[in-house]
């Protein structure tokens, strides 16, 4: 039997227990610091550590320490449910030393952890590595005495091989430091790209990076008058390592990916269960993105974040909506999402206690967010199908002449005309879609009364046509976001089943314009935004710092937590 999820967890934690380490318990999903809205590392605690603060906890005085450390990465929303390696709530293992034990050390247990026959006993050979260009230590510990081959291991500059990743430039300001990754190459089912490959392409679904190694060493400052980066040296250098748990459990279990394994594998079950749609073809990210999402809302919410329409509650609303909206793909039209927080209680709630205290809690916010948004998408979605109609038939894709079958209008039956048919199909690409977009039109030309019947033709296109063309417009979907409080991630994801897109340069620019009406009625500045202040963060959303991953492309990410404050200035959601 392979190891659970709780059992490797154990093992991490008794393993630097037998190297000296004191065992810590989590902090919380709310970051201890106010460079983020939520911890995000499991170094996060532990910056004055490292700074030089006395390394006591608890009474107890301790240079080297291990915990496993709930985090909360808002950048990987979107990636969850699509990528194998992604969740918006993981745990992180760490080790870490305050002026203690330093690479050397942190290498080989690293090392002896994940391949130890005892411990993990992962596959030697299928191990692979990354370190900082000029990290010539690293490389003598990896290669010599590891005896990890050269071939195994590629230098990368600060965009990947630095901690926060680019920090010397772009900060934060704060203790950072060289890194050294460790990948696991999941064989070719997984892809068929190689690790040399992986030098260009810096993403693949074959390696999968499963710890990464810190070595704290620098306090960064701000950038000097030159414009170089300042890094101090720290009083002393440190360890902070990240192991992530889901990875490595995923790897240990060999299943494809986290939904199949102890943790997740119940939950998706009980979706498919509760909505009656079997765990399989496209529907399944939709399984995924609920799965994933409640587990990560609930431990939020268990840690004491509400809802709101601001900061991190509002970044929580964003993460449950996400889910409650996907919810609603598979057929949940009542609140339903709330009755997996007992799952995540039963696996997760021996390691984090906070999570049983707070259930029903949890169950009641999760409830009455799921009564109010299913509401707000009922209206979105209503709004959404009458404009995509309205373009179709004002490009004269679909026409009111051909849509319809005038007699079978009386006749309480609507017909897709063949014509409008064919032409939309082609567009289109997909009967689905087409019997929606027509569905649509019908109803927005005031052709499709309450109880009539729907009643498309059948028949389907060989034809797989893109049809690029911005269908929605940005200021619809902007006015959709501003006065429905429908997010246009979900737009997109909508306008993406249609087989159509939304016009992102027109919503941005709506966007940034309801961003300079509330700036210039806000009395803070911009700077002081980005500035640290905790509740210049927690009271006002026109924009937030969303975690070390910001440059993973999520620009829209923050760009959607900006317009926070015009959501609440309206009242809606
Ligand atoms: P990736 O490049 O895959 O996004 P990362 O480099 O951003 O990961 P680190 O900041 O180095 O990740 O975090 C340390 C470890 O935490 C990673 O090696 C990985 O095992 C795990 N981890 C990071 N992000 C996630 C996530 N979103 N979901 C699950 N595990 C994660
Ligand atoms: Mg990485
Ligand atoms: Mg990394
Ligand atoms: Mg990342």
């Amino acid at each position: 039997r392979p190891l659970t999820t709780a059992e490797i967890r154990e093992r991490y934690l008794h393993f630097f227990e037998t190297k000296g380490h004191l065992r810590l318990a989590s902090h919380s999903t709310v970051a201890p610091d106010p460079t983020t809205l939520f911890t995000v590392a499991g170094m996060q605690p532990f910056k004055e550590n490292f700074m030089g603060a006395p390394a006591v906890f608890d009474g107890q005085a301790s240079k080297r320490v291990t915990t496993a450390q709930k985090c909360v990465r808002v950048g990987d929303i979107e990636n969850v449910g699509r990528t194998r390696r992604h969740l918006s709530l993981f745990e992180m293992m760490g080790n870490f030393s305050f002026g203690d034990y330093f690479k050397r050390d942190a290498i080989l247990w690293a090392w002896e952890f994940l391949t130890g026959p005892e411990w993990m006993g992962m596959d030697k050979d299928k191990m692979y590595v990354t370190i900082y260009k000029d990290d010539e230590e690293a490389f003598g510990y990896w290669t010599q005495e590891v005896g990890l081959p050269a071939s195994h291991i590629h230098r990368f500059d600060a965009d990947e091989n630095f901690w926060p990743a680019n920090a010397p430039l772009e900060g934060p300001n704060g203790p950072c430091g060289p890194c050294s990754e460790i990948y696991y190459d999941r064989g070719e089912n997984y892809g068929d790209d190689t690790w040399a490959d992986y030098y260009q392409t810096r993403e693949s679904a074959r390696f999968l990076e499963v710890w990464n190694l810190v070595f704290p060493q620098y306090d960064r400052q701000d950038l000097g008058a030159d414009g170089n980066p300042v890094l101090k040296d720290l009083p002393f250098k440190n360890i902070d390592t990240g192991m992530g748990l889901e990875r490595v459990a995923s790897v240990v279990q060999d299943v494809p990916d986290f939904y199949s394994n102890d943790v997740f594998k119940p939950i998706i079950d009980r979706v498919a269960e509760l909505s009656g749609k079997p765990y399989e073809g496209e529907t399944s990210v939709s399984h995924r993105v609920v799965a994933e999402h409640i587990r990560s809302v609930s431990m939020i919410l268990a840690d004491g974040v509400a809802f709101s329409n601001t900061g991190r509650g509002y970044t929580t609303r964003k993460i449950a909506r996400r889910a409650i909206r996907h919810g609603y793909m598979l057929g949940f039209r009542e609140p339903t999402l709330y009755k997996l927080v007992e799952l995540v209680v039963q696996g997760m709630g021996e390691a984090y206690p906070e999570l049983k205290q707070n259930q029903s809690k949890v169950e009641k916010a999760l409830q009455d967010e799921e009564a109010r948004f299913l509401r707000t998408l009922e209206g979105g979605i209503e709004r959404l199908n009458t404009g995509l109609a309205t373009e179709l038939l004002k490009r004269g894709i679909l026409t009111t002449n051909n849509l319809v079958d005038e007699d079978e209008v009386q006749g309480r039956r609507i017909y897709f005309a063949e014509q409008a048919y064919a032409k939309a199909a082609e567009m289109l690409g997909d009967e689905a879609k087409v019997a929606r977009a027509a569905y649509s039109a019908a109803r927005s030309a005031g052709l499709l009364q309450e109880g009539m019947e729907f009643v498309p033709v059948t028949r389907s296109s060989e034809k797989d046509v893109d049809f690029d063309a911005h269908v929605i417009s940005g200021a619809d979907a902007f006015e959709l976001y501003d006065t429905y409080g429908f997010p246009v991630d979900l737009t997109r994801e909508i306008a993406d089943e249609y087989g159509v897109s939304v016009d992102e340069a027109g919503y941005a620019e709506s966007l940034e314009h309801a961003q300079e009406v509330a700036r210039a009625g806000s009395k803070y500045g911009k700077s002081e935004l980005f500035g640290g202040n905790q509740e210049a963060l927690e009271g006002l959303p026109a924009t937030e710092f969303i975690g070390y991953d910001h440059l993973e492309g999520e620009g829209q990410v923050l760009a959607l937590v900006g317009a926070g404050e015009r959501l609440s200035t309206l009242g809606a959601g």
